[in-house]
């Protein structure tokens, strides 16, 4: 089994990584901002309602965003899932047992993607992202290659946008919160023995290959 959490600042590389352990490892990514982004776009009430905390840079109420989530556990499936952004506050992490003990889904790891306040401003000031396949790209470090986009039909090139919540004054607002009400959980999980940590500041790969060493194996392999 694999049931983890990606724990981590904004512009640590959550995203990113969780997208490619999904493929590599056939698990159900559950990103609450992804989530909320898409509910925006579709301009559903709770979309309406969450918009003014992501542009504020707020943290959305735990009861929208912990409905969300066990909603999508509860659904069956394989019960392998990476949660990217989720949880981001201890109430939020006590409601997450609570739904996994109930699901009898214990967690595997807690993979805590470690970066400094200073890189994480660099890197979210020139983040693009695609609207179709969800990919990101920075200005300076990770340039858009202008190769066909994955989602699209071969011949379409990556749509990307600025998120509005990357707006200088909202990234360190963001940052802030980070600190305040996510921190906490790196010394929630370490006590409760399932915190991995990992150094976020190496390249994408070298990321990734410090993640796959806290997946446990498949059952069989
Ligand atoms: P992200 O894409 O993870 O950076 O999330 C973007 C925004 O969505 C955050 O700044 C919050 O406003 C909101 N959000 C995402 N996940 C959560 C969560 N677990 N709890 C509360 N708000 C969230």
């Amino acid at each position: 089994m694999a049931r983890l959490i990606l724990l981590g600042p904004p512009g640590a590389g959550k995203g990113t990584q969780a997208e490619r352990l999904r493929a590599e490892f056939d698990l159900v990514h559950l990103a609450t901002g992804d989530l909320l982004r898409a509910a925006v776009a579709e301009g559903t009430d709770l979309g309406r309602e969450a918009k003014r905390y992501m542009d504020a840079g707020e943290l959305v109420p735990d009861a929208v965003v912990v409905g969300m989530i066990r909603e999508r556990l509860s659904g069956g499936g394989s019960g392998r899932f990476l949660l990217d952004g989720f949880p981001r506050s201890v109430p939020q992490a006590d409601a997450l047992d609570r739904t996994l003990s109930d699901l009898g889904m214990p967690l595997d790891a807690v993979i805590s993607i470690a970066v400094s306040r200073e890189e994480l401003v660099r890197r979210l000031a020139g983040r693009w992202i695609c609207r179709r396949c969800g990919r990101s790209f920075h200005e300076v470090f990770n340039p858009y290659p202008g190769t066909p986009c994955p989602s699209g039909d071969g011949t379409e090139t990556c749509d990307l946008y600025q998120r509005d919540d990357d707006r200088p004054e909202t990234v360190s607002h963001r940052l802030s919160v980070y600190e305040e009400q996510t921190a906490p959980l790196i010394d929630y999980y370490r006590s409760r023995g399932l915190l991995r940590e990992v150094d976020g500041e190496r390249t994408t790969d070298e990321v990734h290959d410090q993640i796959v060493t806290h997946i446990p194996a498949p059952p069989g392999s």
